[in-house]
């Protein structure tokens, strides 16, 4: 946690604010795919940590490069979705990358801030982002930037109007 559908929040801002540089669907994706371990080992059982190997740096990264991979080779039916919901996404191999990269490393920078059982740094024991921030602060910034992502998104798109002026 924070719970799976918070990561979008972050996702989604970082994604609009910077949708030309980077993929909105790698980013999206990424930033909750982290957690398929842990929902498999909450409704299965698993032996070891809850949180296990994805949730460290390294296991993130090489989860997002898979991901890249497959984002690549899907970005035809994917730039569909993308127009369809007027979304200008670039779906050069830079901008897959970073997405899948900044959704996969926000999913545990955020994470390391609320469990114990997470080891972002490994091998590096320590985590020294444990209790960093609250769990109330976690979860606030999370909404919050879902909220302005939004904005964003429905601004750009014209689909709601701003009249700072009379
Ligand atoms: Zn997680």
């Amino acid at each position: 946690m924070p719970l799976t559908p918070f990561h979008l929040g972050p996702s989604f801002l970082i994604g609009e604010l910077f949708e030309k540089r980077i993929n909105l669907i790698s980013i999206l994706l990424a930033s909750v795919i982290i957690d398929a371990r842990a929902f498999f080992c909450f409704f299965f059982g698993c032996a070891g940590r809850f949180h296990g190997p994805l949730h460290t740096f390294v296991g993130a990264t090489l989860l997002a490069l898979f991901l890249s991979i497959i984002i690549w080779k899907s970005r035809k039916f994917l730039k569909q979705i993308s127009n369809k919901l007027k979304i200008k996404n670039d779906y050069s191999y830079t901008s897959i990358i970073l997405g899948s990269l900044l959704g996969t490393w926000s999913h545990i920078i955020l994470d390391s801030f609320m469990h114990l059982d997470i080891i972002p740094f490994w091998p590096i024991k320590s985590n020294f982002l444990l209790g960093v921030i609250s769990n109330e602060t976690n979860y606030t910034l999370c909404t919050i930037a879902l909220v302005l992502g939004i904005f964003i998104h429905l601004q750009r798109n014209r689909l709601i109007t701003l009249k700072l002026s009379r």
